[in-house]
C-alpha cells in the first residue's frame, strides 16, 4: 500500500496550491494559510523530514532554509525584527510532520510565547 503523501509534499508536488514566496533547488516558500502576523511564510525543505531536528542530518539543505528565511525577512523589511519557529512535536503545536520554519514579523511578538 502506498503512504499518503504529506500535506507539504502535496505543495512541493504542485497537486495543491500554495501561495509561494520564494524557491530554491532545496527550499519552498509559502505564505501560512492561517497567517499569525502580517509577515507569516513557511519555509520548508523539498525533501521530507518529520522536523528540524531530522532536517539537521542534512547540513546543506538546513543552511537553506534558514539562509532563504532570512532573505525573505530582509525582502519583507522585516528590519525592527522577525522570529523564526520550529514547533516539533505534538505539545509544542505541530501539526504537520513536514519539516518547516514558520517567519513571523510585522508586529511586536511576545515573549515568552504562549
Ligand atoms: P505547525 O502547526 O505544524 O507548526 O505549522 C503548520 C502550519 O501550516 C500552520 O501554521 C497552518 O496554518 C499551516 N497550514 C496548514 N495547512 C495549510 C495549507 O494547506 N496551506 C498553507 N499555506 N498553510 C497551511
Ligand atoms: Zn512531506
Amino acid at each position: 500500500m502506498i503512504a499518503p503523501m504529506c500535506l507539504f509534499c502535496r505543495i512541493l508536488e504542485g497537486e495543491m496550491a500554495a501561495d509561494v514566496v520564494r524557491e530554491t533547488g532545496l527550499s519552498l516558500a509559502f505564505r501560512d494559510i492561517n497567517p499569525q502576523a502580517p509577515t507569516h511564510i513557511l519555509v520548508i525543505p523539498r525533501r521530507h523530514v518529520a522536523n528540524l531536528f531530522e532536517l539537521a542530518e542534512y547540513a546543506g539543505e538546513l543552511a537553506d532554509v534558514v539562509a532563504l528565511a532570512g532573505s525573505i525577512a530582509e525582502e519583507e523589511e522585516l528590519d525592527k525584527g522577525y522570529r523564526l519557529v520550529a514547533n516539533t512535536g505534538s505539545q509544542a503545536g505541530q501539526s504537520v510532520y513536514h519539516a518547516h520554519l514558520h517567519l513571523l514579523g510585522g508586529r511586536d511578538l511576545g515573549w515568552p510565547p504562549g
